[in-house]
């Protein structure tokens, strides 16, 4: 149950070059993201875009493909694009939103339908969630710290970054590559990342990464009802090129690999916390059995 539940799971790509060409893998989120809007499936999408530094990312409602299309890549480092949710709703007026987002955010989604405290007319409002991989996050700062300081780029200069095979990469430019281990990132992890236990986004409606599929394509796992029948649409209108995940490597198993790796080392943390009163469920009850 690491990888939650599913209905499917492919590896796939977008089949609009263009899209393609700017994707950090598969482009599957700016492709189905694209085809919902066309569709009228949504009629925006709450992604993060470019804020005021280089490389950090700001949430913006898009309600164009032109704006979707300005925000794709990946940018390491935190978007609060929760922080727009109700905003779509009521400043923007959309009813159909669509939204992007890490695990954690997912689970806020969902928690927004259901616990809708401060969110009323929202929850009803939320008609895609598509949830990516995510191992753990940084503040800008410490991402910057990592960027020029470790990899030794000026952010300016650099035109993508990418996080695999236990390294954080740098490409400028120019064409070069900077690297540093992975391990050397641990200190510049937002906190919070350090209880989480979800690195697939298991409440999604899809769910997407790198991981698991070769260069160039992206692992798809396909979980709602909801998210079912838009990919299905989607497939129908060509937008993916999609192998089955068992035919390609390294596939499910390190994929699996990955997601109990996250679990079992962030799940010593939770049990520390709990030694001292602090439950990750939020229920105080280690803290009452002090009292
Ligand atoms: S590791 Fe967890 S808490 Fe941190 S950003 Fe990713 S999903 Fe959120």
């Amino acid at each position: 149950m690491v990888l939650g539940n599913y209905k499917q799971c492919v590896s796939a790509r977008a089949t609009d070059r263009s899209i393609l060409a700017r994707a950090q893998d598969g482009g599957i989120v700016t492709q189905l993201f694209a085809f919902a809007l066309d569709e009228g499936i949504i009629d925006g999408a709450i992604v993060a875009g470019q804020g005021e530094q280089p490389w950090q990312p700001e949430p913006i409602v898009a309600t164009t493909k032109q704006e979707l299309f300005a925000a794709q890549g990946t940018r390491y480092n935190i978007c609060p694009n929760m922080a727009l949710l109700k905003e779509a709703t009521r400043s923007y007026g959309l009813d159909k939103v669509g939204v992007v987002g890490t695990p954690c955010q997912m689970q806020a989604v969902r928690k927004a339908q259901l616990y809708p405290v401060g969110m009323r007319y929202v929850g009803d409002k939320i008609a895609l969630a598509v949830g990516i991989f995510c191992m753990e996050n940084f503040p800008y700062q410490g991402f910057e710290a990592m960027t020029e300081d470790f990899c030794n780029v000026k952010l300016e200069s650099a035109a993508k970054m990418d996080i695999g095979k236990g390294k954080y990469s740098v490409y400028t430019e120019r064409g070069a590559v900077s690297q540093m281990p992975l391990k050397h990132t641990l200190k510049f992890v937002q906190p919070g990342c350090h209880v989480c236990l979800d690195y697939v986004a298991n409440l999604a409606d899809v769910s997407t990464g790198s991981v698991g599929s070769p260069d160039g394509w992206s692992t798809v796992f396909v979980r709602t009802k909801n998210g079912d029948d838009i990919w299905a649409k989607a497939m129908a209108a060509g937008c993916f090129e999609t192998k089955p995940i068992e035919e390609v490597k390294p596939g499910l198993e390190l994929v699996t690999k990955l997601a109990t790796d996250k679990i079992t080392k962030n799940q010593k943390h939770v049990d520390e916390r709990a030694t001292f009163g602090v439950r990750a469920d939020g229920s105080g009850k280690a803290l009452r059995s002090y009292l």
